[in-house]
């Protein structure tokens, strides 16, 4: 039998977390042969909410559940671990500024960022849903100096499993005849779902749809789509954030030819070095890597730019609050 993985999730008492640790107990995340033990990371007023969920956990006598570990410390929690899913994070409320909302995030994934940096094991993989995930995920790995910074990645797959469900809707194709999808830039309004590479039967998906769909209903509605799940359900998208979450680490982990994830720039495709980035990626042997050598014409070029630039201004407030 092989040694149990250590996954640590933050906000796990959070609606998310309890859309998400079912299925990562049940063998989802990485696989249906690979032991995972998990560990909670809490707030202190969200631990007893925490250890429902462990309890509720227990109850499902997962065969691949090892175990459970609930823990407001982050060198608790990071220690030794293998997957961090960082989920918990200070969202927007009415009347907040931007620099309060950073400032709040700030002192999360800073330290969270420290402890994975003193404490997580060599294999460490971070993907952070908790948002602005983008610049939260730069907060980390900034400050995790001894860890590789493409370690550290963030959270655009329900963006692009939302791209092709609404392609898919359109074209009354199913989704697994869809390839190359793309989301470009930050989890954000600004975000652009790319359909001059993607292929639809092996012929590009753009040329397929008119450009006035394209322009004016597609693109805003997948960036537009969590406001949409908020005005129907009451409540923010959590099963499908979850659902996205276990897609980006098991592609990740077992290997893709093509998705979409926010991943450290060097520089490609005109994305300053260093930002966390929304790409065009592949995994192999663990590792995502940007794919090359893609064609950018006007329309892509001035909506890649324009969200790019949102994230240099983070990133620029984030260093003028001292943050990173
Ligand atoms: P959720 O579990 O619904 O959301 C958590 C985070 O995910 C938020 O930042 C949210 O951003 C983001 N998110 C929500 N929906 C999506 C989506 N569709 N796509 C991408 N990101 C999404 O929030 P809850 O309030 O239910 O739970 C948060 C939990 O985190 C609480 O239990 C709280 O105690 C905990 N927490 C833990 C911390 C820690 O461990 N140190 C720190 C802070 C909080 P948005 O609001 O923009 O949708």
């Amino acid at each position: 039998a092989t040694a149990p993985v250590k996954v640590t999730v933050t906000g796990a008492a959070g609606q998310i977390g309890y859309a998400l640790l079912f299925r990562i107990a049940s063998g989802q995340l990485l696989g249906a042969d690979v032991p995972v033990k998990l560990s909670l990371l809490e707030i202190p007023p969200a631990i007893k909410a925490a250890e429902g969920t462990a309890m509720e956990l227990d109850d499902c006598a997962f065969p691949l559940l090892s175990g459970i570990e609930i823990t407001d410390d982050p060198n608790v929690a990071f220690n030794g671990t293998n997957v961090a899913l960082l989920v918990g994070a200070m969202p927007r409320k009415a009347g907040m500024e931007r620099g309060d909302l950073l400032g709040a995030n700030g002192g999360i994934f800073g330290p969270q960022g420290k402890a994975i940096n003193d404490h997580a094991a060599d294999d460490i993989k971070v993907l952070v849903v908790g948002n602005p995930a983008n610049t939260n995920a730069l907060i980390a790995q900034q400050h995790a100096p001894d860890v590789p910074a493409d370690r550290f990645t963030a959270m655009t797959r329900l963006d692009h499993n939302r791209a092709l469900s609404q392609l898919s809707a359109k074209l009354q194709v199913p989704v697994t005849e869809i390839k190359k999808m793309t989301i470009w830039g930050n989890h954000s309004a600004t975000q652009y779902p790319d359909l001059f590479h993607a292929e639809v039967g092996g012929k590009v998906a753009a040329e397929q749809v008119d450009s006035e769909w394209l322009k004016e209903t597609f693109i805003p509605t997948v960036a537009k789509r969590g406001a949409a799940i908020i005005e129907a359900r009451g409540a923010s998208s959590a099963a499908s954030a979850a659902n996205a979450a276990i897609d980006h680490v098991y592609d990740w982990v077992n290997g893709t030819d093509w998705t979409s994830a926010a991943v450290v720039s060097d520089g490609s495709y005109g994305v300053p070095e260093g930002l966390i980035s929304s790409f065009p990626v592949r995994a192999a042997n663990g590792t995502f890597e940007i794919i090359q050598g893609l064609e950018i014409d006007a329309f892509s070029r001035e909506r890649i730019d324009a969200s790019v630039r949102e994230l240099e201004e983070e990133r620029t407030a984030v260093r003028e609050l001292g943050l990173i």
